[in-house]
């Protein structure tokens, strides 16, 4: 296979020529190796195979910016003027990243002020009347031990021209963006805006996608919690389905475009027979469709257990209503668990197979539940990660973790393409082994 070809230069705002403040803090330690080195890079490539495909020598392979403090920074912290904000859907983790940022942006680089705008990119238009808060240490106490965002969130779409006005006239230097793929579409023009006008402004983005669907980001925050919690919902549709006579349960879980929700939490819990995911089309019909595959299970081990990502089988949709479209101009999706609930259900009984369907749907629970230990500390280790871009003067970058480390991604690249479940890959071969699914309903 031809090698990527990725443009993974980030956009800095100009020399760093202050020293950093965490000096005492790094100083401790026998090295000072904490700092990152400028010329340093993280490599795209990780198999010998995808370096040989380069044919490139080892200066010429693409890399990544390493994510970390830097020894030189951009601005002056007693100075800078930081602005928050979050927007789009609710995920596990978010006012976990709001505090790591507070936190280290005051207790190690000394900034003081922190302004936290209000119910996304309205937060920056005056005409919604939602002026921004102070952010410091107390403001944020144990925010991260609930779900939601405290700063709220909104859709619809915001004038960049306007927002980077507002961003003028608060004085504000650095803007953090945590949202997901559109926020981020946003974010980049804010920093397309800024550069225009010829400001000083960083715009870094911390990436919020529940559904993991985000590309050359390893997984996204807020992703374990939410199939860790969708993984209780299967389980009380295993339970249910077996304690009666062909039982069905039926789970429908988040995944608009990508179906990593399902395949692991159908993983985690190793009793789903079936899951249906956007990146996999299925037939419903036929003797080789899900719905006659469905009734020979049942008939043969008594119970069976399905889940649906929200994304799957739209085309089976299509028709009727023409497409309609969010605030933000997101296609609607139509409701697939709901009218598998209803096919499943008219299948057995032209069968002559009585059944008892449990349908459930913990779409909003799993967004807005607090997130898990592993996601807590993902998120405050992405917050510091975004602090060190910010002041060292980078911007229109994501920060993310490639392969396990922590690196910047320009938010052109990270909004490039969606990252998806790849029928042909390994998680799709582990999900068909732990099911017993046929490859494809054809
Ligand atoms: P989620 O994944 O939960 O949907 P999101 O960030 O994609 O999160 P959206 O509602 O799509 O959520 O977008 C959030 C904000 O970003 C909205 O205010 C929206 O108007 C803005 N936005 C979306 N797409 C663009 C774009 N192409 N250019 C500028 N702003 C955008
Ligand atoms: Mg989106």
């Amino acid at each position: 296979m031809a090698p990527e070809s990725v443009d993974l230069t980030v956009r800095t705002l100009g020399d760093c020529r202050i020293e950093s403040p965490l000096a005492p803090l790094l100083a401790e330690t026998e090295s000072t190796e904490h700092y990152v080195d400028e010329n340093d890079r993280v490599l795209f490539d990780d198999t010998v195979n995808m370096v040989a495909a380069r044919k490139a020598k080892l200066d010429a392979l693409p890399g990544f910016e390493p994510g970390g403090p830097r020894r030189k920074i951009f601005f002056q912290p007693s100075k800078t003027r930081v602005g928050i904000v979050t927007c789009g859907g609710l995920c596990p983790g978010l006012n976990d990243v709001i505090r790591g940022l507070v936190l280290e942006l005051t207790s190690h680089y000394g900034v003081t002020k922190i302004y936290g705008f209000r119910n996304g990119y309205q937060g920056f238009i005056a005409k919604y009347g939602h002026p921004p808060i102070d952010l410091d240490a107390e403001a944020v106490s144990g925010v991260n031990e609930y779900g939601g965002t405290i700063l709220g969130t909104s859709r619809g779409s915001q004038d960049p021209y306007e927002i980077v006005d507002c961003l003028e006239s608060m004085s504000i230097n650095v803007l953090f963006v945590i949202g997901g793929d559109g926020s981020m579409r946003g974010a980049l023009t804010i920093a397309d805006v800024v550069k225009e006008r010829g400001l000083k402004i960083a715009v870094i983005g911390v990436p919020k996608t529940i559904d993991n669907d985000i590309p050359y980001i390893d997984q996204s925050f807020g992703f374990q919690t939410a199939f860790s919690k969708a993984t209780e919902s299967l389980r009380s549709a295993h339970v249910e389905a077996r304690a009666v006579p062909n039982g069905v349960g039926l789970v429908q879980v988040m995944g608009r475009h990508s179906g990593f929700i399902a395949c692991y939490a159908a993983l985690a819990n190793n009793d789903a027979d079936y899951v249906l995911i956007p990146e996999v089309p299925f037939q419903l019909d036929g003797d080789d469709g899900f719905l006659a595959h469905l009734r020979r299970r049942v008939r043969e081990r008594g119970h069976a257990v399905v889940v649906a990502a929200e994304g799957a089988g739209q085309e089976y949709l299509e028709s009727g209503e023409p497409g309609q479209v969010d605030q933000s101009g997101n296609r609607k999706l139509k409701d697939i668990g709901l009218y598998l609930r209803r096919r499943i259900a008219d299948d057995f009984a032209e069968h002559g197979m009585e059944t008892s369907l449990k349908y459930i749907d913990p779409s909003y629970a799993i967004r807005s539940v607090p997130a898990n230990p592993y996601d807590s500390v993902y998120c405050i280790r992405l917050a510091h990660a975004a602090v060190h871009a910010a002041m060292a003067g980078r911007t229109a970058m994501v920060v993310g973790r490639w392969r396990g480390r922590f690196v910047h991604v320009p938010i052109a690249l990270a909004i490039s393409k969606r990252n998806q479940v790849d029928p042909a890959g390994d998680l799709w071969m582990s999900v068909l082994e732990t099911t017993g699914q046929p490859r494809r309903f054809a």
